[in-house]
């Protein structure tokens, strides 16, 4: 096997695979309040696609996948395709990114399945807030997606993710600091990036990590750094001084991980992209669809692969934005 590289000299090891670009969440950094058609269904990958792509990519040096959209969890049969993931031999880690409503039915039969990691997105623990950015009433069943999850020890770690925002976020640092020591669960922010469909982003809108490690060691004291592990971990991690709890932070904008980057992402309708802020994908479903072979498969991602992108440009004069929003990237 010869390993996915780029011209960089950077090592491919990880793929996101959007499964849907449909969600039951409408949140204000992702997605429009109304409007944004759903892909005709003929569009999206099929099940037997996606994982003809992903065992291809993985004979490639890939080792983790990640599900995500969209809602992963919206689309039917979800534990049908981690089974047929799961299978795939050299496979090291397979997680789920989701909004985390529909875990109170699936989180068991996903456990089943094979799933080995998860992140459940989550925000706010204040039901008005909830609605406000998600807009949607449904906080109680992302805490009880949460809670459900606990059964399963064979999904590790379970970490929530929160988006930092200014104005919205700070206050409730120190409630979600206290859910990282009562539960098992790693809470970790991440910084607002200019991916949301109406176009609010602004940079004075980021709440950087280091402002909210501030505001936890202020209440905590130091907090002690976990390092080591993965190179291409793109979080900082933190201990409690006490040892009880685990925090962290992604911090794209203030601290950019582009260096050591190793993700490349499949669309829900197979484009291949290889930043998040790609202005070009390429057409693995044409490839797919047209009879090409598994090794025609191969070669299109490693030409992909090839051209990735050096770093993206959010903090110079360079940037601009991407056609697609957050749900239809894969986040
Ligand atoms: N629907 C699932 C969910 O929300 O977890 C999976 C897809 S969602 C696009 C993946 C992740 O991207 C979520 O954790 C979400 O909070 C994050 N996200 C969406 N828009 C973002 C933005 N503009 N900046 C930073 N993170 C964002
Ligand atoms: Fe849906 Fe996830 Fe986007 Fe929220 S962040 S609108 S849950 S895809």
């Amino acid at each position: 096997m010869t390993v996915l590289t780029d011209s960089y000299g950077r090592r491919i090891k990880s793929m996101r695979l959007s499964i849907t670009d449909r969600c039951n969440f409408r949140c204000v950094y992702c997605m429009p309040a109304e409007g944004l058609p759903w892909l005709p269904k003929a569009d999206i990958l099929t099940y037997e696609e996606l994982a003809r792509v992903a065992r291809v990519a993985v004979g490639m040096g890939v080792e983790q996948l990640r599900l995500t959209g969209g809602e992963p969890l919206v689309r039917r049969d979800v534990p049908e395709l981690v089974r047929m993931l799961h299978a795939i031999p050299g496979l090291r880690s397979l997680s789920l990114t989701t909004n985390g409503t529909r875990l109170p039915q699936l989180a068991a039969p996903l456990a089943a399945a094979g799933l080995t990691r998860i992140n459940v997105s989550l925000d706010t623990l204040i039901p008005h807030k909830f609605f406000q950015l998600t807009r949607r009433d449904a906080l109680d069943s992302v805490l009880a997606g949460l809670a459900a999850l606990e059964a399963f020890p064979q999904i590790t770690p379970i970490k929530v993710n929160a988006v930092a925002m200014r104005g919205f976020t700070e206050d409730e640092v120190l409630a979600f600091a206290a859910l990282a020591r009562r539960k098992p669960y790693v809470i970790r922010w991440i910084e607002f990036m200019p991916l949301d469909a109406d176009g609010i982003w602004r940079k004075e809108d980021i709440l950087t990590g280091a402002e909210i490690l501030a505001i936890i060691e202020a209440q905590y004291g130091p907090m002690v750094r976990i390092t080591g592990g993965d190179a291409a971990e793109t979080a900082r991690r933190y201990r409690f001084p006490d040892g009880v709890g685990e925090v962290g932070f992604i911090n794209p904008v203030s601290e950019p991980f582009c260096a050591t980057c190793d993700r490349i992402r499949l669309t829900a309708e197979g484009g291949l992209r290889t930043c998040l802020f790609s202005h070009e994908e390429t057409d693995l479903r044409a490839t797919l669809r047209d009879g090409g072979s598994d090794d025609d498969l191969a070669a299109a991602i490693r030409a992909a692969v090839w051209h990735k992108e050096l770093k993206h440009h959010i903090n110079d004069g360079q940037f601009t934005r991407t056609q697609r929003s957050m749900s239809m990237i894969g986040g």
